[in-house]
């Protein structure tokens, strides 16, 4: 165990569904048996995060509750069954708080579909505080040399776009639509598909947000709030005019999910990220096998999922577009979110 564990931390502190968050002191918790205890120094906000606060889903969430996924800091105590991981050791609690490693999908290495998966900043509490349990096994390794300001983004953002690409099926040279590409989430899925070969077409709203996205490497930006036939331009920025071969959907309105079935090519795939309150997703039956369409989910990805994305990272080739404000400052960093006004991610400094 590190010296000088407070007995008290600041944390902001979800005390009713609808929120707002509540920045005040709370008891740092203490880790158990094959537990971590994490001085977080910066977490990104995520817009599930968002969907905590407001119980937008359908799934019960842990009530008062510390919000938060994208925490990067360093190890101060750990539990007795834990060799592996050293005080001072960098790590970052992702969404994947922990998981039974026991049963049939935990077996295969698909943790987040685990019954017994433990959720951080939702059924557990998460990184919107100054020291944060996560389970041993679960907790990402993040490269010493790595920046933990930079990297926050990565453990739920970019895992989760790195995760959707691979799930998509797209092979270097192919397109692909990344809808909310001006996000927290499609800023880094822009990067990741150069990184990975792939060739992109960006959608989202506003000319921030577009140039953003090129800068960040997208071939072609379609603005969904004044393209007057979306689906007629998302098909002409692919390189035949036949469409992207694959969408990853990462907006957090309903329409696109529609749309997407529409301008896919023949055999493209739909991949499923972004969670609308609310939504769901239809496409005409015929149109779907004749065209063979694919329609898939995808959920933040496994502990391999989580080194993979990091080492892009940290080779140089993923640069999170980020601002940073003080941890006290959440809800305002909500409040932009709700209206859709954040070009990438922001970070919250959790000394602030
Ligand atoms: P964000 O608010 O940063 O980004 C969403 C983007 O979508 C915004 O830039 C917005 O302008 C854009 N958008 C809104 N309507 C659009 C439309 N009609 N067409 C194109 N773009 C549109 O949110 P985020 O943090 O990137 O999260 C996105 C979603 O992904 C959230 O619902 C979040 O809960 C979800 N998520 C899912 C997983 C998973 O494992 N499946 C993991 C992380 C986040
Ligand atoms: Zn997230
Ligand atoms: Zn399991």
């Amino acid at each position: 165990m590190a010296d000088n564990i407070p007995k008290e931390q600041w944390a902001q502190v979800v005390e009713k569904t609808g929120g707002p968050v509540h920045y005040k002191k709370i008891p740092v918790p203490k880790p158990g048996p094959d537990e971590v205890l994490v001085n977080i120094k910066y977490s990104g906000v995520c817009h599930t995060d968002l969907h905590a606060m407001m119980g937008d889903w359908p799934l019960e969430s842990k009530m008062p509750l510390v919000g938060g996924h994208e925490g990067a800091g360093i190890v101060v105590a750990r539990g007795e069954l834990v060799k592996d991981i050293k005080i001072g050791q960098k790590v970052g609690i992702k969404w994947i708080n922990g998981s039974c490693l026991a049963c049939p999908y935990c077996e295969r290495s698909d943790e987040p579909l685990c019954g017994g998966a433990l959720l951080s900043g939702y059924t557990v509490d998460g990184s919107f505080q100054q020291y944060a349990i996560g389970k041993a096994a679960h907790v990402a390794r993040i490269p010493e040399e790595c920046d933990l300001e930079e990297v926050a983004p990565i453990l739920c953002a970019g895992l989760t776009v790195y995760k959707g690409l691979k799930e998509s099926g797209a092979r270097p040279g192919d397109t692909v639509a990344i809808v909310g590409a001006g996000g927290g989430l499609g800023s880094l899925a822009v990067q990741y598909a150069r990184a990975m070969g792939l060739h992109s077409i960006a959608i989202d709203g506003g000319s921030e947000k577009g140039d953003l996205v090129k800068k960040l490497g997208a071939q072609t930006y379609v603005d969904f709030t004044t393209s007057k036939d979306l689906v007629a331009d998302v098909k002409a920025a692919s390189s035949d005019g036949l469409g992207p071969s694959a969408a990853l959907l990462l907006a957090v309105q309903e329409k696109p999910f529609q749309q997407a079935t529409q301008y896919v090519r023949s055999r493209g795939v739909v991949v499923c990220i972004g969670l609308p309150a609310h939504a769901n997703i239809s496409a005409p039956v015929f149109d779907t096998v004749v065209r063979m369409i694919q329609i898939r989910g995808s959920y933040v990805g496994n502990r391999a999922d989580t080194s993979e994305a990091l080492d892009f990272f940290r080779r140089g080739l993923i640069k999170v577009p980020y601002k940073t404000t003080g941890l006290s400052k959440l809800q305002d960093v909500f409040n932009l979110m709700q209206e859709g006004k954040i070009a990438g991610r922001y970070v919250v400094d959790t000394s602030k």
